[in-house]
């Protein structure tokens, strides 16, 4: 199950959508079967759901979820009529019991909104059911015509009321498990970059040490600069260029953002040496970009600080020692990796 939901994604606009459609094809089926047993008067009824559905699916095609509450009452209303008009013996009411779980997946908004609804449909349940029990309104001329298929009626009802909380619920869980998955990336990975930050890069070290190590600290050059001239937004775009060639990398571990236009790299079981010449091949890499801003072009450069770490215990030395690498490079003219 876990693999199937991890490879769909739905969001509650497809669920309310496909919610909709359903409902549109349940009626469409009504519609068909009234005609063929000459029951008019629930034809015409039916009928008015379906031209609601078609109206439904064509007019809010992109924002289905934001007027299910109107699908939510036609079901109501036509449950409630079926059962007033033909009895309880048919299990239309099923629709009105099904909905009060089903609007629970479809609007997950509104909390107090949704009780009072969910108390609504339990007032619109009793009511009906008694109406429908001392058949008050009772219009004998359609229940002659479907009393023969009675059973046929109610089993059918009651599979469909099934299916539908089935469904929604497997949708719920879709939409439910995309989501957490989504949390769980940003709890660990940087919203801008999409590289990991800082909070992740703790238990990454811890796990990932076995004997040495290499960690390079990189800062983007008088970036400052690159914001005052061409805007806060071109920053950005800057920041996530140098995150995806740091990430492509194919000898590091993790990237992670440390700062606002800092990174740290972690090289696991590397020597120094191998990782200085790496690194300076990025760094000629990051050289040679060419960012767009407007009219203008430009291109920038990074300072990179290496330190090797031996042990578990000793990173926060090792991070340390790196800063005080890339403060050098800095002094001495930027645009260069210093070990
Ligand atoms: P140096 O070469 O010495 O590193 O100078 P610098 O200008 O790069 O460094 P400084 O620390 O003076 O400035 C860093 C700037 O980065 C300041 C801050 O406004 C900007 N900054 C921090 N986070 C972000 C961000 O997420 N987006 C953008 N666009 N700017 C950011
Ligand atoms: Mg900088
Ligand atoms: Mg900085």
């Amino acid at each position: 199950m876990k693999n199937i939901l991890d490879r769909v994604n739905i969001n509650s606009k497809i669920t309310c959508m496909v919610f909709v459609i359903l409902c549109l094809i349940i009626h469409t089926m009504y519609l068909v079967v009234f005609a063929i047993l000459g029951a008019w008067i629930l034809f015409f009824i039916d009928l008015l759901s379906v031209l609601f559905y078609s109206f439904y699916t064509v007019k809010f095609r992109d924002n289905a979820d934001e007027h299910i509450l109107w699908a939510y009452y036609e079901v109501i209303i036509f449950a409630g009529v079926n059962e007033v008009i033909l009895g309880n013996r048919y299990g239309f009411y099923l629709y009105i019991f099904g909905m009060v779980a089903v609007i629970c997946f479809l609007d997950t908004n509104y909390t107090i909104r949704k009780l009072a609804q969910q108390f609504l449909v339990l007032i619109i349940a009793v009511a009906v059911v008694y109406i429908s029990e001392n058949k008050f309104l009772f219009i004998e001329s359609q229940e002659r015509r479907l009393s023969e298929y009675q059973e046929y009626f109610l089993i059918g009802n009651v599979i469909i009321t099934i299916f539908l909380l089935m469904l929604m619920c497997l949708l719920y869980m879709i939409e439910r498990n995309r989501l957490q998955r989504k949390m769980e990336f940003y709890v660990n990975h940087d919203a801008l970059t999409g590289v990991y930050n800082r909070r992740a890069f703790y238990y990454i070290i811890k796990d990932s040490i076995k004997e040495k190590y290499v960690i390079a600290m990189v800062d983007i050059d008088d970036f400052k600069k690159i914001n005052d001239c061409y805007g806060h937004k071109t920053g950005d775009t800057v920041i996530v260029k140098v995150a995806d060639v740091l990430s492509s990398n194919p000898k590091q571990e993790a990237v992670i953002r440390w700062g606002g236009e800092e990174f740290v790299v972690f090289f696991p079981e590397s020597d120094i040496d191998m990782i200085y010449k790496e690194m300076d091949r990025v760094r000629r890499k990051i050289a040679q970009l060419k960012i767009q801003s407007g009219l203008k072009e430009f291109g920038l450069s990074v300072t990179v600080g290496l330190a090797q770490g031996t042990s578990k215990n000793d990173y926060e030395k090792v991070i340390n020692l790196a800063d005080e690498k890339l403060y050098i490079g800095k002094n001495n003219g930027k645009n260069t990796v210093v070990k």
